[in-house]
């Protein structure tokens, strides 16, 4: 039997990490054993649905490498792919007839407030929560009649066993077993007529073929209800993969201050796809041995579940940022240029980057600097892009790491000037700079070194600290930076001309 698997998502938000992660494990499952990923949007819950968020997971998924065979972009044999429109084509509705006029099905009339009692006398009382039959998992078929005349909303609850153990054989944890007493009546049909997760996802599940489902932990308490539905409808339950959540270094379950945000989010936030990609499936999986660094081909030839781990899973923002950085020093030079441009230019990047939280970096209008020298003079840019590459960690740490290159006056590190361009030799040195430069077009990285070295020399500095540091600070601003002898080669003699002009007025 060949491989199925799906990424059902409920288009209720934009995905971020813990869902994004069960979707690559689906994809590589399905890639490694040749087999077919399916999507599916589950979508019943009418009241949860965001607008644009279908959009949102497609995007995601397309953008991190994955792909599907079979969806509701792409039709496939089981179409259609959204839970509603199969809704509206009446695939759910046999089922639910079949599993009434079986008996293993019922409808329950209770109103929101009589419910809402039940729960409360539970919790007063201690007892296990949930609906375990109220007054209509008995009730005699007149009773049911007599309800329908009066015209009272019902809903179909499922008729879970009871006085028995319902077995999940989980792919992580191995065998659990459930009290079947424990466990409570799922509503499959709401009053609605909308079908729930319980019933729309395993009836899809089985008649799309699935074989593994893989999905979060929250639903291993759900399992055993699905397990007794696929039984009361005589059919063999896929393999179940519950992966576990994911934490953060602080072993909190990982929110928003963890930097769990969309996963769109990290496109203008500067990562890579290939690094994001490998970062999510070490969460909670393992190739064995000390394999890291794995491009997604690699990831999918080595991708099966006895490399998922039973423990929930660390979202280390440090290791994503070192993984980010090996693949952006990857790139050769002009495939980085092409991705940085890329990102300063899309509209996505200033969003973003003049969002509330993020504004006071100025990132956005750093990129702007880099987008308009990209345009007028882009042999310059480029050199600029690839001389930080060894120090970037993010595509977008190069805005303002470059920005000294593209703005006339770079603006000015205040301790830097304090502690470096105060120094008594610092004038003249700026001076003789100056005169040495003046009127050239190009200099090179070589005579940059010796002229500042022959200066060293001539002046009795027997360190080259005190010159290399007012140099530095006069032309960038700051202390810290790309190699000084490339910059200033790269800067050329006009700009270098104007800010130790510029440096020499505060000097
Ligand atoms: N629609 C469910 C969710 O987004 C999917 C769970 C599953 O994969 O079965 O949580």
């Amino acid at each position: 039997m060949s491989v199925r698997v799906r990424y059902a998502p409920s288009p209720t938000g934009s995905p971020h990490v813990g869902n994004i992660r069960t979707a690559l494990y689906d994809f590589l499952l399905a890639r490694h054993f040749g087999g077919v990923n399916v999507l599916r949007i589950e979508d019943t819950d009418r009241a949860r649905l965001i607008p644009g968020c279908e959009d949102d997971i497609v995007e995601s998924l397309h953008w991190l490498g994955m792909d599907w065979q079979e969806g509701p972009d792409r039709g496939g044999p089981f179409a259609p792919y959204r839970q509603s429109e199969r809704k509206e084509a009446g695939i759910y509705d046999g089922w639910i007839q079949v599993l009434l006029e079986r008996g293993d099905a019922y409808k329950a009339f209770e109103t929101p407030e009589e419910l809402a009692e039940m729960r409360e006398y539970q919790q007063i009382n201690k007892l296990p929560e949930g609906y375990f039959g109220g007054v209509w998992r008995d009730a005699s078929p007149s009773q049911v009649e007599a309800a329908e005349r009066e015209g009272k909303q019902g809903v179909v609850r499922l008729r879970v066993p009871r006085g028995r153990t319902i077995v999940l054989q989980d792919a992580i944890r191995g065998r659990i077993e459930f009290d079947s007493d424990t466990i409570d009546d799922p509503v499959l049909l709401k009053a609605d007529g909308m079908p729930t997760y319980h019933l729309a996802a395993m009836v899809d599940d089985h008649l799309m073929e699935i074989t593994h489902v893989i999905r979060g932990e929250e639903w291993i308490a759900s399992a055993p209800k699905h397990i007794a539905l696929f039984e009361a409808l005589g059919w063999t339950p896929p393999e179940f993969v519950h992966v576990p959540v994911i934490k953060g270094t602080d072993g909190k379950k990982l929110s928003k201050r963890h930097g769990d945000t969309a996963v769109l989010d990290f496109r203008p936030a500067g990562y890579l796809p290939e690094a994001l990609a490998n970062f999510i499936a070490l969460i909670g999986w393992s190739p064995g041995g000390n394999r890291e660094l794995m491009s997604m081909d690699e990831l999918a030839e080595a991708f099966t579940l006895d490399g998922l781990q039973p423990s929930s899973g660390v979202f280390d923002r440090e290791k994503l940022d070192w993984m980010n950085g090996h693949y952006i020093r990857e790139l050769d030079s002009e495939g980085l240029f092409e991705r940085v441009v890329a990102l300063a230019a899309s509209p996505e990047t200033s969003e973003y980057w003049s969002r509330e939280d993020h504004a006071s970096t100025g990132v956005g209008l750093k990129f702007a600097h880099l987008s308009e020298a990209a345009r007028s003079e882009p042999e310059y840019a480029r050199e600029a892009v690839v001389l930080l590459r060894e120090r970037a960690t993010t595509l977008a740490d190069f805005a303002p790491a470059c920005e000294f290159f593209f703005v006339e006056d770079p603006s000015m590190d205040p301790k830097a000037v304090e502690k470096w361009l105060r120094l008594d030799h610092v004038p003249g040195l700026f001076e003789d700079m100056m005169t040495a430069l003046q009127g050239r077009d190009r200099v090179s990285v070589e005579e940059c070194e010796a002229l500042l070295r022959d200066w060293a020399a001539a002046h009795g500095f027997e360190k080259l600290g005190p010159i290399v540091h007012p140099i530095r600070v006069a032309l960038t601003g700051s202390t810290v930076g790309p190699g000084l002898f490339e910059l200033m080669a790269l800067l050329g003699p006009r700009r270098m001309c104007h800010r130790l002009q510029e440096a020499r007025k505060i000097a």
